[in-house]
């Protein structure tokens, strides 16, 4: 029985998979590998035909045969999904899963070419993956709107002007009046915003936009939808919102005007964040400051920074963390190798270190991809430099 405190389970109950799967044998991997994938101990599902069956077991290869008549198809547990041909064995890809499970801002690639015994590379790959299968089915906010309380606000990442390289507290004309030579000239003031590099770096600059259902038994998050804008204004902010809140939902939020246009399709309140956090009503948005600082924490503190091409994977994978936070090991990994192992190749993972990246995907391959995702070419970067809307939603 899970021992419960406040809502959050602890302890050993919490840890309930990686000390069983510590000892677990190939046999063993593959087998609970298999009951995630098609929620059953001893059945399979054809990857060809689609038949639910006892298939053909292949002694000796760790594949079947399907049973059914004309197809005759050989699969593996991992065949027709994002880790299709993966080198890897059954037990590293659960060593990968508990792995990604535990760490709450997310892992780096050395910590996890440690733990699953793979180079950094291969790590890079098949978390990508992770983030990518993640993304898949939690865009859109996984069918059914955002209802109840919702507190939605944005937050800048990426895009930061470089420090200047020398320490000024004093004014500027004091230092010239020191150092009044042209070289010290050329690096006042000390952050130039319109200095090739910082206007280099200012076109990395995204918002993340977060919409957070608040739960109303705990008070904590119950789904996090995210996702990316090229600013913070009420055009994306308006269609973010209908596509994703319930008309006539409460929306609490800052006093921002890009939220000034809410009011006609939601209960709108706002808080004045210069004056308080939260008024004596209790307007508040916390839960989603709650969740940009574990954005912040994962950008500064483990991945040193984001870039807009994979940072919506980022991103989905922390709102991921956020909502399941109180999960034991054992529904995250099962959620995690349910979602990896879905029919369907990795768009953007797939031959990547053969080549195949995002930016060259300028129309959609001939391939199955994952989920039901939008076009290829409307999440690159010169669709949203042309200001249409969300990029990534
Ligand atoms: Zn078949």
């Amino acid at each position: 029985m899970a021992m419960k405190i406040r809502g959050t389970t602890r302890g050993a109950a919490r840890r309930n998979f990686a000390c069983e799967a510590q000892y677990f044998t190939e046999e063993q991997a593959e087998q609970k590998l298999a009951e995630f994938r098609w929620q059953s101990p001893d059945q399979q599902v054809c990857p060809q035909c689609g038949v639910l069956d006892r298939h053909h077991r292949i002694k000796g290869r760790r594949q079947w045969r399907c049973r059914h008549k004309g197809c005759g198809h050989t699969f593996s547990v991992t065949s027709g999904t994002s880790l299709d041909r993966c080198r890897l064995s059954c037990r590293q890809i659960v060593r990968l899963l508990i792995h990604f499970e535990a760490s709450p801002k997310g892992t780096t690639l050395v910590s996890t070419s440690n733990a699953v015994c793979i180079t950094e590379k291969s790590a890079q790959q098949n978390l990508m993956k992770l983030r990518e299968a993640i993304k898949e089915n939690l865009a859109g906010g996984n069918g059914s709107k955002l209802s109840g309380t919702i507190h939605m606000d944005g937050m800048y990442v990426c895009g930061k002007f470089r420090k200047s390289n020398r320490r000024i507290k004093a004014t500027v004309d004091s230092v010239l009046a020191r150092h009044g030579t042209a070289a010290v000239k050329r690096r006042l003031p000390a952050i130039n915003p319109q200095s090739k590099w910082n206007q280099r770096r200012a076109k990395n600059k995204r918002v993340v936009i977060a919409m957070v259902e608040v739960d109303d038994e705990s008070g904590g998050a119950r789904r996090v939808v995210t996702a990316m804008c090229r600013s913070e204004n009420a055009a994306d902010v308006l269609l973010l919102a209908q596509q994703h809140i319930t008309v006539g939902a409460r929306v609490f939020t800052d006093e921002s005007p890009a939220y000034n246009g809410l009011g006609a399709f939601f209960e709108h309140h706002s808080v004045n964040h210069s004056e308080e956090y939260s008024t004596p009503e209790g307007v508040n948005e916390n839960l989603a400051e709650s969740f940009f600082s574990r954005v912040r924490r994962s950008e500064y503190g483990v991945h040193h920074g984001f870039r807009p091409m994979y940072m919506a994977f980022h991103v989905h994978e922390l709102a991921w963390r956020e909502m399941q936070r109180r999960g034991t090991q054992h529904e995250k990994v099962q959620q995690l190798a349910s979602w990896l192992l879905t029919p369907g190749h990795s768009r953007y993972w797939r031959g990547y270190h053969g080549g195949n990246r995002r930016r060259l995907l300028r129309r959609p391959r001939p391939e199955i991809v994952m989920g039901n995702v939008d076009a290829p070419w409307q999440d690159t970067r010169s669709m949203a430099r042309k200001g249409r809307g969300p990029e990534t939603v």
